[in-house]
C-alpha cells in the first residue's frame, strides 16, 4: 500500500526533529506536527532559556568579587523585563532556526495537534494523512501535586514568562528544575525558600554532591527546608499563605512546583490504536524505541527512559539510521553525562558511591574539597568538590561527580574518559591543565578512607 510519507513524526521537540532531519537525509518522505513552537522543551521552555537565566543571576556574585580584584562597581540594577524581552528574541530566532533546518532537508510540517486514527493514519488540522512508520515524540509537561489552592502556584513553563519578580520565592521540589531555579531567583536578589520533602535534594546523585550542594546553596542565603512539604496554598491580599507539613506556615510571594513531570501521551488516540503505556503515561518501547506496535515508535521523554536532550538526540538520531538509513543502532543509555545548573553547578559520569558499591562492591574514593582560585582573593567560602569513584579490581574509573564552577565543561570530557574504559592509572598519567579546577581529576593520588577506618588505624 501507498502511503503519504515514510515517516510521520509527532512532536517537533530535540528527537522528533533530529529523527525527522535524519530520516529525510537517509532519502526518507518525512513529514513533522507541531501544536506549538518548533525546538520542544529545551529550547522553548527548559534547557536554553534557564541557561540563559543563570548566566543573569550569577553576575550579582561576580559584581561582589570584581571588587576583590581591585574593580570598583557602581550602582547595579537588575531589569527582569529586559531580561525576559532579550530571552525571548533568543527563543524566536532557534525557534526560527529549527523550522529552516526542517524545511532545508525536505521535511513537510503539519501546524497543529496530531491524533492518530489506525496505526498508519493521522489527523492534523482537518487533513487526514497515512505514514508507514510513525514516530511519536511528545515530550512531557509539569506534574502538579494534588494540594489544596494548586492552581495559585507556576511550574517551570510559567517562570520564563513572569511580568515581575516578587521579593519572596518559595519553591517545592529537590530535583533539577528546583535548585536551578532556586539559584536564578536568588542571584536576582530574591528571598528564595526551598522546600523538599524528604532528607537530602537531587535524591538519586552521588551522596556527597548531594550534601555539598545543599551545604553551597544554603551558604547563598537559600532558605533550604527538607523534610518539609506544602499541603494547602491560600491567596493573601499580598501573596500567598503556605501550609507547611511542619505544622507552620509561610508567607510568599509566588509559588512555583517543580515536582517531576509526565509523559505527553494523553489526547493523541494512542488508546484507539493500542500502543502500551506505562503506569506513568510513558509509551513502552523497546531497545530499539519501538512500541508494541511494530511501525509506531518513541524518543525523549514521552518514552521516559533518561528526561534529557542528548539523550533524546541520540535516540531519534539511532531510530532514523535503523529504519531508513540500513544502519541498525541501539542508544546507549549507560554512562550518560548529566550537569545540574545550580550554582555552584553539578557535572555527574558514571555510577554513584552508592551504585559502585551496590554493583561491584570493592570501590576506591578519591576526594577533593577546595576553594577555587578565584575565591582566593575573594570573601567567597565557596568550595568545589570533585569526587572520582574507582572498581578497585579492574582499576577502570566508574564514576566522577563534580559540583563547582564549569562542572559540566570538566565531566563532558571525562564522560569520554568513561566511555573509553580509562583507568585510574591513565587519569594519574595524564598531564594536568594549570592552574585549572580540571587539573585536580588527575592528580588525586590518595585513596578517601572514612574518617572511622582512619580512626581505626
Ligand atoms: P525531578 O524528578 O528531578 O525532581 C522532582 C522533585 O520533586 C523531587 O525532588 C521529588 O522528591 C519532588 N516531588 C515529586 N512529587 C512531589 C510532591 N507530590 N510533593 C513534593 N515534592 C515532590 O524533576 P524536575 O521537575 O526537577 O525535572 C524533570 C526532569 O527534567 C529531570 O529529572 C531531568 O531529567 C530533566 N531536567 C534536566 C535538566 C538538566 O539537564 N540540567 C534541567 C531540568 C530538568 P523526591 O526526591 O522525594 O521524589
Amino acid at each position: 500500500m501507498a502511503y503519504d510519507y515514510d515517516l510521520f513524526v509527532i512532536g517537533a521537540g530535540s528527537g522528533g526533529v533530529r529523527a525527522s532531519r535524519i530520516a529525510a537525509t537517509h532519502g526518507a518522505s518525512v513529514a513533522v506536527a507541531e501544536e506549538y513552537r518548533y525546538g520542544g522543551t529545551c529550547v522553548i521552555r527548559g534547557c536554553v532559556p534557564k541557561k540563559l537565566f543563570v548566566y543573569a543571576s550569577h553576575f550579582s556574585e561576580d559584581f561582589k568579587d570584581a571588587e576583590s580584584f581591585g574593580w570598583t562597581v557602581g550602582d547595579v540594577s537588575f531589569d527582569w523585563a529586559k531580561l525576559v524581552a532579550n530571552k525571548d528574541r533568543e527563543i524566536d530566532r532557534l525557534n526560527g532556526i529549527y523550522i529552516n533546518l526542517l524545511e532545508g532537508a525536505g521535511v513537510r510540517r503539519y501546524d497543529g495537534r496530531a491524533r492518530l486514527k489506525d496505526a498508519h493514519t493521522i489527523e492534523i488540522a482537518g487533513e487526514t494523512v497515512s505514514a508507514e512508520h510513525i514516530l511519536l515524540a511528545t515530550g512531557g509537561a509539569p506534574t502538579m501535586p494534588d494540594v489544596p489552592g494548586i492552581e495559585h502556584a507556576i511550574s517551570s513553563n510559567e517562570a520564563f514568562h513572569l511580568e515581575s519578580l516578587p521579593e519572596h520565592i518559595t519553591i517545592v521540589g529537590g530535583g533539577y528544575i528546583a535548585v536551578e531555579f532556586a539559584g536564578i531567583f536568588n542571584g536576582l536578589g530574591r528571598k528564595v525558600t526551598q522546600l523538599y520533602r524528604s532528607e537530602q535534594i537531587l535524591r538519586g546523585f552521588d551522596w556527597d554532591v548531594r550534601h555539598h550542594l545543599a551545604g553551597e546553596i544554603r551558604n547563598k542565603g537559600i532558605d533550604l527546608r527538607t523534610e518539609t512539604n506544602v499541603t494547602a496554598i491560600e491567596k493573601t491580599a499580598d501573596g500567598y499563605r503556605l501550609s507547611l507539613t511542619t505544622g507552620e506556615t509561610l508567607d510568599t510571594g509566588l509559588i512555583m512546583f517543580a515536582t517531576g513531570r509526565h509523559p505527553n501521551s494523553s489526547d493523541m488516540g494512542l488508546e484507539t490504536v493500542g500502543v502500551e503505556l506505562a503506569e506513568n503515561g510513558a509509551v513502552k518501547v523497546d531497545e530499539w524505541s519501538q512500541s508494541n506496535i511494530p511501525n509506531i515508535y518513541a524518543v525523549g521523554d514521552l518514552s521516559d527512559r533518561i528526561a534529557l536532550t542528548p539523550v533524546a538526540l541520540m535516540e531519534g538520531h539511532a531510530f532514523a539510521d535503523t529504519v531508513f538509513g540500513g544502519n541498525p543502532r541501539k542508544p546507549n543509555h549507560t554512562d550518560v553525562p548529566a550537569a545540574v545548573f545550580s550554582q555552584p553547578s553539578v557535572g555527574t559520569v558514571g555510577l554513584t558511591e552508592e551504585q559502585a558499591r551496590a554493583e561491584i562492591g570493592e570501590v576506591d574514593m578519591y576526594k577533593s574539597t577546595f576553594t577555587p582560585m578565584k575565591h582566593t582573593l575573594t570573601p567567597s567560602e565557596e568550595k568545589t568538590l570533585m569526587k572520582l569513584i574507582v572498581d578497585a579490581k579492574t582499576d577502570r574509573v566508574v564514576g566522577c561527580h563534580v559540583v563547582g564552577p564549569d562542572a559540566a565543561e570538566m565531566v563532558q570530557g571525562i564522560g569520554i574518559a568513561l566511555r573509553c574504559n580509562a583507568t585510574k592509572a591513565q587519569f594519574d598519567a595524564t598531564v594536568g591543565i594549570h592552574p585549572s579546577a580540571a587539573e585536580e581529576l588527575v592528580t588525586m593520588r590518595t585513596k578517601w578512607t572514612p574518617p572511622e577506618a582512619q580512626a581505626a588505624e
